[in-house]
């Protein structure tokens, strides 16, 4: 496209229409976007809602002049040599590369402008695109396209939360709808009880990755079935497994109808499970193999990422209402019988009480499984350890990438740097911050205004300062993350914003569930306190936080304050999107901060350690985080130089900037995705596939057959004893029906304070089974006393993932 010229104005409005759709514009474009309509520009930074809104007069006439024109060719020669770069991806071994990687996630947060997200789920999907985008990862995203999104916040006079649905008009979001071969807009039909139903499907370019979403307001559809996508994490369970098998059923077959074949299959969260079966339906009728020989195909190539510390977080179904929506699938489309179907959502097969769990489906149809930091990959464990019943928690086959977030999206452009000298970095800082409390009160102040029967109320506009320390607390009220941990004893923490030495300003934000009153009491609390005379002025809630709103936040404010209970916050994403803007954390030690946390980039609440709902921890760490502000926090922040630079602060931000910066950034988790989890899920898919599935189908008759002759294995003889320092040990294992490779036998030592588990391979003395049985023998010199160890017989396959795909286990004791 290089050396394009635009003749006509109609080819150049074509042009600008596709660079406006396209999320991942760069700061160089600021100025064409700026001509087409400043003042909407200034205030969405929005390409695309610019164009949309801009007055079509002024556009035309824009288009006419050459030179507007060229600047677009310029511009759309810039984005397509950023497409063609080569990015981190091309520099892996080429036999290693996946070609294409399918991510599928329930919420996006990409842009203000395309309001289809809730929160941290959304994020690190947005954020994780985008990245993908820069290091040229081949990720092809599926999602869903909500007509009212998550709801919008807005407060009444007396500080209730007041939920409000918009509609999302698709001709106003960066979307375009999926056109077939033929040009025309496709549809995708989809077989339910009740009939045909339509599905829609629009498209979204980010960067150079695309996204696709459905939606099911087609008016050809009756009006139960267009109200699947309205609303993202509303209505009841049958609403969300409607809108579920949408996300992962149709979800999946759109990406066969426009020609994609990918090898691996992300799974953001269980919602998208039935992807993975859908992958396996449609295996089975290619390759014509069972459902089960298909599964352990697809199921190679499936990766689940879950997101939650609490069973609770886990979507569940009455097994009814699976069966009700998908039996004719099931039986017809899978050639299995609907109880089967069912128990791979439960923990034990049999127990009809038990309800559908989408994330044992999850894990069941996934080849690899990880949390979101190292204390959730841990936190998992505990959660997913029902399945592999008898297995140490520690094998649980759940392992962790910890999120990180797209630095570009979040990081302001004229951010310090911390290769500057103190009083550069510091005096970027209080720019930072100043802008920050001018648009705090130029956007967010009318909003104190209410209209009710008494006519127009308005309360006092809170006026920040700009050289105050600023303390930023923006998330979701759910009663894990303890928003009203700083509101403990409101009075000292009116005394503490408002020393007169060393005063401090605190911002908040958030939206509670519409269903969750406990939230939405805490907001209340909040808004009743931003009130008080004493504070006025030095409290702020902010309504409706949302993308836009996180990113004033997190390049503003000097401290982000986060207080869940831990170990409920599975990573926490909004603490990292300060890092480059120089903001410093002072968090529970829960999630990423965690990992992250040492006394050189910022501050720390709690022992490290879990508790419960224990209301003595509470107050003892509200009593922490009180007196950490008082002392610490304060001195390090007004202790001046004599150029007025608080050396000790900067000191911190520098230290976090450099250190906290890469390492959780969504560049360095897409990579750790790639190379730990996308390269050796796709090998493994293909030598499942190649060669008309062979090994799919060995593998599975291979399982079969350990179900069934599992039971008959037997320790025959186990003998121990020490000479010469060395531990012998001698068993004799019946194996029944086994063969010799079938199994390992291992000597295991539990984890012990200072010690960690052992598993020590004992390998068989010969390769032949004489008369049922096998004997093994290993000499071996013990970390720790022989009485500690027991030993134990797994499977083993070269190709099969133990435990996750085989998780019979037999202990000598
Ligand atoms: C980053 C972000 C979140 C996630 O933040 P947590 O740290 O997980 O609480 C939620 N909502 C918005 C609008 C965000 O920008």
């Amino acid at each position: 496209m290089s050396g394009m010229t635009l003749q006509t104005a109609e080819q150049a409005g074509e042009v600008l229409t596709g660079l406006a759709l396209g999320l991942g514009a760069t700061g160089e474009e600021d100025a064409l976007w700026n001509a087409i309509d400043p003042a909407i520009w200034a205030e969405t930074h929005n390409p695309w809602t610019t164009l949309a809104r801009a007055s079509r007069v002024h556009v035309r006439g824009l288009l006419a002049d050459a030179a507007f024109r060229g600047k677009i060719a310029e511009i759309a020669a810039a984005r397509e040599a950023a497409r063609r770069a080569p990015g981190w991806f091309d520099g892996l071994p080429e036999g290693k590369r996946p070609g294409c990687i399918a991510y599928f996630s329930m919420e996006y947060m990409l842009s203000e402008s395309l309001p289809i997200y809730s929160g941290g789920l959304g994020n690190v999907a947005g954020d994780q695109l985008k990245a993908a985008s820069d290091l040229n990862v081949p990720v092809v995203a599926v999602g869903l396209l909500f007509a009212q999104g998550y709801f919008r916040q807005e407060f009444t006079p007396d500080g209730q939360q007041r939920a409000l649905y918009p509609f999302n008009d698709p001709s106003q979001l960066p979307v375009r709808p999926v056109l077939d071969e033929n040009g025309d807009w496709l549809r995708l039909a989809l077989d339910v009880p009740a009939g045909t139903i339509w599905i829609r499907a629009w498209q979204v370019q980010v960067g150079r990755a695309t996204l696709y979403l459905l939606d099911t307001n087609d008016p050809a559809n009756p009006s139960s079935v267009r109200c699947i996508t309205t609303q993202l994490y509303g209505g009841d369970a049958g609403l969300r497994l409607r809108q579920e098998i949408v996300l992962g059923i149709a979800g999946w077959r759109l990406l066969m109808r426009l020609g994609y074949q990918p090898e691996v299959c992300h799974l953001n969260e269980g919602h998208a499970a039935l992807a993975a079966v859908e992958r396996a339906r449609v295996l089975r009728l290619e390759l014509g193999v069972s459902f089960r020989e298909a599964l352990m195909i697809a199921r190679a190539g499936t990766v689940f990422t879950t997101h939650t510390a609490v069973p609770a977080g886990f979507d569940r179904f009455p097994p009814g209402l699976v069966a009700g929506y998908l039996a004719e699938y099931v039986i017809a489309g899978l050639d299995m019988p609907v109880e089967e179907f069912i128990a791979l959502g439960r923990e034990t097969p049999g127990n009809e009480a038990e309800p559908f769990n989408m994330a044992w489906l999850a894990i069941r149809v996934s080849g690899a499984v990880n949390g979101v930091s190292a204390l959730h990959g841990e936190v998992s464990r505990a959660l997913f350890a029902p399945l592999f019943p008898r297995w140490p928690e520690a094998e649980v086959p759940v392992g962790h990438v910890t999120n990180g977030v797209h630095v570009a999206t979040w990081a302001a452009p004229d951010r310090g740097r911390p290769e500057q000298d103190d009083a550069t970095l510091w005096s970027h800082r209080c720019a930072a911050r100043t802008r920050f409390v001018r648009k705090i009160a130029d956007q967010h102040a009318s909003r104190q205004c209410f209209i009710g029967e008494g006519g127009l109320e308005c309360f006092p506009v809170p006026a920040l300062r700009p050289d105050v320390l600023t303390l930023g607390f923006a998330r979701r009220f759910a009663s894990y993350k303890r928003p009203d941990l700083l509101l403990t004893d409101p009075d000292r923490l009116a005394r503490l914003l408002a020393d007169p030495t060393r005063p401090m300003q605190l911002v908040l934000a958030g939206k509670a569930h519409p269903a969750d009153v406990v939230g939405q009491a805490l907001i209340t609390r909040w808004i009743a306190f931003s009130r008080r005379e004493d504070v006025l002025g030095r409290v702020v809630f902010l309504a409706d936080y949302d993308m836009e709103l996180a990113r004033i936040l997190v390049r503003g404010v000097d401290l982000w304050i986060n207080t869940p209970r831990r170990p409920w916050e599975a990573c926490g994403t909004s603490g990292m999107k300060v890092l480059a803007n120089g903001g410093l954390n002072f968090s529970e030690l829960d999630g990423w901060w965690a990992e992250a946390f040492t006394p050189e980039v910022g501050w720390a609440l709690g022992d490290g350690k879990e508790h419960g709902e224990d209301p003595a921890t509470d107050a003892a760490e509200a009593e922490a985080l009180y007196h950490m502000l008082e002392t610490e926090i304060a001195g390090a922040f007004y202790a001046r130089d004599t150029e007025n630079v608080p050396t000790a602060w900067v000191k911190r931000m520098r230290a976090s900037m450099t250190s906290l910066t890469p390492a959780f950034s969504a560049e360095r988790a897409v990579q750790d995705y790639t190379t730990r989890y996308y390269i050796p899920a796709a090998a493994r898919y293909r030598r499942r596939l190649d060669g008309g599935a062979q090994e799919a189908r060995d593998l599975a008759a291979w399982r079969d057959r350990l179900a069934a002759q599992w039971g008959d294995l037997r320790f025959a003889a186990v003998s121990r004893n020490d000479a010469d320092g060395l531990h012998h040990v001698a068993v004799t294992v019946e194996l029944g029906r086994l063969e010799a490779g079938d199994v390992r036998l291992e000597l295991y030592a539990d984890p012990r304070s200072g010690a960690e588990a052992e598993v020590i391979d004992v390998p068989a003395v010969s390769k032949t089974v004489s008369s049922g049985a096998l004997r093994y023998e290993l000499s071996v010199a013990l970390k720790r006393p022989a009485s500690e160890y027991t030993v134990r017989v797994v499977p083993f396959h070269s190709e099969v993932m133990v435990p996750l795909e085989a998780n019979f286990i037999l202990w000598e004791h």
